[in-house]
């Protein structure tokens, strides 16, 4: 079984990024990160996005917010973020504590600075198949995993476990997109097992360590694990139980090492696509 890094994947975004952004005429793209509270997923995600930025030559700022903020103060305060001329993109760390209407926030994010697809518009343009605007980075790296590395989408059979706005359905339209055939599964599906196994293009995003094992992998499939879990060790781990599907599968993304990677190289390239258009 061949293993797709996320890190060659990451550094053939990164020469796309160099291009984009040395048409910028000296200006550094900045990226906002926005959180609110000290969740430890957050805080891992941030840091990780400003690695990334920071090997790639990009800017970020951070802005962080008290959990308890009231959602009058946060809109308020999220606006300013929106209107700053010096934030060519943001990144609002999700789910936002309870008391902040999320729904409101994802309809007032600019959508030329929505890098992660959260804006009706930019859903909008997916579902459309209209590429001016931004899908979810998590979504458009599985993409990037299989076209760099050369993998057939083409009318193949793709099954998706998970169907949240972050991956499953969007990524279900860029498959589609991409003249795949594609099955949508979730905890009501029957026979999941036998769904997957007739997938040519494996993709696991229900949020479940290890849950799909040698069992739902057909022979020869690609398997890209979107999922990241922490195992009963205590140990960062994917939705598919790697060591099992060695012998079915034909190429399969570790976790950690994987998508991961590649969905913070997307959000640079949203970052510099943005900075790009909003420059003409
Ligand atoms: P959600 O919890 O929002 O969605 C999970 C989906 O999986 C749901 O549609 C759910 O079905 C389905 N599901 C859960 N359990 C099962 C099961 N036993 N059988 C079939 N379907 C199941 O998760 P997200 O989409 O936000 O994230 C999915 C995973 O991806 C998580 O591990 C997350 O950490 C990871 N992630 C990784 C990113 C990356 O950059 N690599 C970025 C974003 C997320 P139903 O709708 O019926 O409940």
């Amino acid at each position: 079984m061949i293993i797709l890094k996320g890190a060659e994947v990451s550094a053939r975004i990164k020469d796309e990024v160099s291009r984009t952004a040395k048409e910028l005429g000296g200006a550094v793209p900045r990226l906002a990160i926005v959180r609110v509270g000290e969740k430890p997923d957050d805080i891992s995600y941030e840091k990780g996005a400003k690695k990334k930025m920071e090997n790639f030559g990009l800017a970020w700022e951070s802005f962080v917010f008290p959990g308890d903020i009231s959602h009058e103060e946060f809109r308020k305060e999220f606006q300013k973020i929106n209107e700053n001329s010096q934030i060519d993109g943001i990144l609002l760390l999700r789910p936002l504590p309870r008391q902040i209407n999320e729904k409101e926030i994802e309809r007032l994010i600019d959508p030329a600075k929505d890098l992660d697809g959260i804006s009706p518009e930019n859903i909008a343009k997916v579902f459309a198949g209209d590429d001016t605007g931004f899908a979810p980075c998590t979504a458009e790296a599985v993409i990037q995993v299989l076209k760099a590395n050369q993998i057939p989408i083409t009318g193949k059979r793709v099954a998706i476990v998970g169907r949240s706005m972050v991956v499953g359905k969007p990524l279900a339209m860029l498959f589609v997109k991409e003249n795949a055939t594609v099955t949508i599964c979730h905890t009501k599906t029957e026979d999941l097992k036998g769904t997957c196994r007739n997938a040519q293009i494996l993709v696991a995003a229900a949020g479940k360590a290890k849950m799909l094992d040698q069992s739902y992998v057909g022979d020869g499939a690609a398997v890209i694990d979107v999922g990241i879990n922490v195992d009963e060790n205590g140990k960062l781990c994917g939705d598919v139980d790697f060591d099992s599907i060695q012998e079915t599968a034909s190429m399969a993304t570790p976790v950690p090492g994987g998508v991961g990677a590649v969905t913070t190289a997307v959000l640079a390239l949203h970052l510099v696509q943005a900075a790009a258009r909003r420059r003409g």
